[in-house]
């Protein structure tokens, strides 16, 4: 019967050999490249306690950024999450009250800003959307965990701290975006 792939291999009924018989052509070939491979650099590094550099512009864990004054700069628009081919962000929208001038820059602000860190894939479509300088990606690696709930990364994970000490440099990562050269 003809095959339907022309993919199929005539298959050989040579009688073996008694070299063969006794796989000892097979085992050296498998301990040769064994050891082959023991004398070789390791491709791999022991993480955590090893650490590889980044490229400047690595696309790791997200962080939502202040403004000089120390106000969050997110207005809680939704733009990041309809840009997100994922569907990995979810947010609340909440009017600032008076007297929360020094905590939020806008009117509106995200009461709740979740990203599904099982569901992001690391593109930066989040920060090339925003259109208030609020998010963007970091050379941080997003921790892993055993538990699936944990990787709801909420505003206490993404915001940045309000001490300047805290802060995180992006500005290479807000150059290349505003270049478009992502
Ligand atoms: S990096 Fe991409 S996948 Fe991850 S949250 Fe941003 S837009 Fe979504
Ligand atoms: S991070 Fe930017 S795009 Fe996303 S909701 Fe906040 S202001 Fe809008």
């Amino acid at each position: 019967m003809q095959s339907l792939t022309n993919r199929s291999k005539v298959v050989s009924n040579k009688h073996l050999s008694l070299a063969e018989r006794l796989y000892l052509p097979a085992i050296f070939g498998g301990l040769r490249i064994t050891f082959k491979h023991m004398f070789k650099k390791k491709a791999t590094i022991s993480y955590p306690e090893e650490q590889r550099d980044h490229g400047r512009l690595y696309r790791g864990q997200h962080v939502l950024k202040r403004d000089e004054q120390g106000r969050e700069n997110c207005t809680a628009c939704g733009l990041c999450a309809v840009a997100c081919p994922a569907e990995a962000i979810t947010m609340v929208a909440g009017e600032r009250k008076k007297g929360e001038e020094h905590l939020y820059r806008e009117e509106k602000y995200a009461i709740e800003y979740n990203i599904n860190m099982l569901r992001c894939i690391f593109c930066g479509l989040c920060e090339e959307a925003c259109p208030k300088d609020a998010i963007y990606l970091t050379d941080r690696i997003a921790e892993s965990n055993y538990q699936r709930g944990q990787f709801i990364f909420t505003k206490d994970k993404l915001v940045e701290g309000i001490d300047k000490s805290d802060r995180i440099d992006v500005s290479d990562r807000r150059k290349a975006v505003r270049k478009g050269a992502m």
